[in-house]
């Protein structure tokens, strides 16, 4: 008999997420992590009185009611919308693209001007059928805005030539033809009040957690504890990179304390050009509003500044490379998952998959749904 109905091996939202399902079923449960906290990517950190998201930005955003009740269990959220500014060589440009980017390039004032630049631009470049992020970005919004807000930052981000990326990728952002700066079409979305290591924290409660233990290190005796093992790691790593390594991005952080109240007076500010290293810059205390959670205003201020390079072992894996090549080494990666009896592969880096926040627990979500009631 093992001691533990379930294996979570991952402390981070999918994993979470599982747990708390399973343990409110009455299962037992072991979470193991690897790192010495829980809470995975969308752990923040308090620093001179602010959440700080240490992982990188997380804004929390749902069109899901399902999702959003659920995470409303464990945090009140705040009204944070998020408005990204774009900096080009000191041009500043709202985001998402929208009648303010629209005006700010063109000097046009109504929907109807914009739409004929950006079909003006669309037919000189002669696309019918966008194959690649640059002809969807282009056929979405035109070349001007393609050059100065996209291609840069998305070179920087990525590491390939926006011609070798998916189309998918630029679809997450928004084009609205009316003066909305709100960077997501979300019904939902906020910032947990108290941090996302808050909210993970309760999500986990009553449940045994193990920090800082490697699954992959201790794989077989850890095994023996539980029936059924929840695996949230890199699928790769799981196999021991048999087939070859997946390709991943990894992002590094610089982050700062200043003595002074503002910086630069907005959440994000994304760096579009090619020539600045970094791709963003994150100032965390606007995501609550400048203030700590009494209500007072915080005389400092903490940023990082976002620089994203390709993954090597040892790095922390952040965004899976979705394009052809990493797909098709994927599938197979997925075939012998799928052989693993009694493990479930979940999350950004067990699914190797682009996912937000709320796609991962509805993912988590499912899951559980299919696991009991089979
Ligand atoms: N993107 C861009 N310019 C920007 C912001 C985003 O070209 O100022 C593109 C870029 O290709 C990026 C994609 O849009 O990879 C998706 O951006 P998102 O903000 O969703 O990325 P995330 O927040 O997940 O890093």
């Amino acid at each position: 008999m093992s001691k533990y109905d379930y294996l979570i091996v991952g402390a981070g939202l999918y994993g979470a997420v599982f747990a708390h399902k399973a343990k409110k079923a009455g299962k037992k449960v072991l979470v193991i992590e690897k790192r010495d906290h829980i809470a995975g990517n969308i752990y923040t950190k308090k620093i001179e009185g602010i959440n700080v998201h240490q992982y990188g930005a997380h804004i929390f955003h749902t069109n899901n009611r399902q999702v959003w009740d659920f995470v409303c269990q464990f945090a009140v959220f705040n009204r944070f919308t998020n408005s990204p500014v774009a900096n080009y060589k000191g041009e500043l440009y709202s985001l998402p693209f929208n009648m303010y980017t629209f005006n700010k390039m063109w000097g046009i004032t109504t929907p109807d001007e914009a739409r004929e630049i950006i079909e003006r631009q669309r037919r000189e470049a002669g696309i019918i059928n966008p194959a690649n992020l640059e002809e969807q970005a282009i056929s979405l919004v035109g070349r001007d805005i393609y050059e100065k807000l996209i291609k840069g930052y998305t070179m920087k981000q990525w590491g390939r030539d926006c011609s070798e990326l998916p189309a998918f990728i630029i679809k997450r952002l928004p084009v609205r033809f009316t003066f909305d700066n709100n960077y997501f079409n979300a019904l939902y979305q906020g910032i947990p009040v108290g941090g996302y290591t808050k909210l993970v924290e309760n999500m986990l409660e009553g449940i045994e957690i193990r920090l800082g233990t490697d699954y992959l290190v201790n794989k077989r005796e850890l095994d023996s504890l539980a029936g059924h093992v929840v695996y949230t790691g890199a699928i790769d790593a799981y196999f021991n990179y048999c087939l070859g390594n997946l390709e991943y991005r990894t992002v590094s952080f610089e982050t700062e304390v200043l003595e002074m109240p503002n910086f630069q007076g907005n959440a994000a500010v994304n760096y579009t050009d090619s020539e600045t290293p970094y791709t963003r810059i994150i100032e965390h205390k606007w995501f609550e509003f400048g203030r700590d959670e009494e209500g007072r205003e915080l005389p400092k201020t903490v940023i990082s500044r976002e620089y994203s390079r390709e993954w090597k072992p040892g790095d922390e894996p952040y965004y899976p490379v979705n394009d052809e090549k990493n797909a098709a080494l994927y599938d197979n990666y997925k075939k012998l998952a799928e052989k693993e009896t009694n493990v479930i592969f979940g999350g950004r880096l067990g699914e190797y998959k682009y996912y937000d926040m709320d796609a991962v627990i509805k993912a988590a979500l499912d899951k559980w749904e299919e696991c009991s009631s089979c």
